[in-house]
């Protein structure tokens, strides 16, 4: 079956015993299923659970209804990823528009037949998997796996207001790879692309906390953004960066100047947003910064952290 999990947890929301013993056992064979009995239940049940792939309700519950349900479920974020299925009971007509304006996906009707109810719930957690697989490759760099530009300059909108918001530093470094352009030439642009791959997967294994992320900038470039995080604590991210490149020994021979090796040239500005900066500033610094490093002989750090990009 192409579904990310051997067996989906499903969450069935049913008072009526009769119904709620015959699905779960039903669903146990394949599925493992979670009950829960009302509204309140299902919606602890919910949360409680973050591993739930799929909620089948039925549309009678003795707290408020399916539909009520279906619109709580949905102020909650993550129900955006997780289908819902409706059961009407047999007497009476469902609400189609209603339903599918919050976000329900399919209905069953009681009495519920077998196959129908399985073929249902595995179309619904197929049509899932295949978006989160198209979702995950949109934001990520076909080359190297790390986060792509496009991903880059959406998170970085969004960080910076929420920077802003809470007066929070954010901490942008870039990397660059030095003598790059040499190392094309003397092993070809094949073994230049496997470099990047080795450079960017280096980088990524070291920037783990929740939030932080490298992504592709641009060409040989890459970006390493850091939210909550002042100057200090990401400069010595950076040096950890670039120690983990040196560290991958990777001849450039040609590339005397910094010892024969590939190694990577860093520039890091961190601002605390105001109403008046666009988050232009902190690339804009960072670039400088970067500039400013490579002058300085390549493979180190440079530091802009003051909105008048004083080093
Ligand atoms: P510097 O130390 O000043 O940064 O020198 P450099 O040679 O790296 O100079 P620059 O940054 O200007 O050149 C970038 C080079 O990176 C040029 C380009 O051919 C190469 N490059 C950019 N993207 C790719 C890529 O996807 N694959 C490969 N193999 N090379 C790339
Ligand atoms: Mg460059
Ligand atoms: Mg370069």
């Amino acid at each position: 079956m192409l579904i990310a999990n051997a067996r989906p947890k499903i969450l069935v929301v049913d008072p009526q015993h009769d119904t709620k013993e015959t699905l779960t056992t039903l669903l146990g064979e394949i599925y493992r299923p979670v009950e829960a009995t009302s509204k309140e239940d299902a919606l602890r049940q919910f949360r409680e659970n973050p591993d739930i792939e799929l909620i089948l309700t039925s549309t009678r519950l003795p707290d408020g209804d399916g539909y009520a349900l279906c619109a709580e479920l949905r102020a909650e974020q993550r129900t955006q990823s997780v289908p819902i299925l409706l059961m009407a009971v047999d007497d009476e007509a469902p609400r189609f528009s209603e339903a599918f304006g919050l976000g329900v996906r399919d209905f069953l009707r009681a009495p519920l037949q077998t196959p129908l109810v399985l073929q249902r719930i595995k179309t619904q957690l197929e049509i899932q998997f295949l978006r989160r697989q198209v979702e995950h490759a949109s934001v990520l760099d076909g080359l190297t796996g790390v986060k792509n530009r496009h991903y880059f300059d959406e998170t970085l909108k969004r960080e910076w207001n929420r920077a802003r918001r809470n007066r929070r530093a954010l901490s942008l470094i870039l990397v660059d790879m030095d003598f790059f352009k040499q190392f094309n030439k003397m092993y070809g642009h094949q073994a230049g692309d496997d470099c990047l791959k080795l450079v960017a997967q280096a980088m990524a294994r070291t920037v783990k906390r929740p939030g932080d992320f490298v992504a592709r900038y641009n060409g040989e470039e890459f970006a390493v953004l850091l939210p909550e995080t002042e100057s200090e604590a990401a400069f010595l991210v950076g040096e950890t960066l670039r120690k983990q490149v040196e560290a991958l020994e990777i001849e450039n021979r040609d590339a005397e100047e910094v010892g024969g090796h590939v190694t990577v040239t860093l520039g890091l500005a961190s601002l605390v947003p105001t109403a008046d900066l666009h988050e232009d500033r902190l690339i804009e610094a960072a670039e400088k910064a970067l500039d400013i490093a490579k002058n300085a002989g390549r493979n180190q750090i440079k530091v802009v952290s003051s909105t008048t990009q004083d080093t």
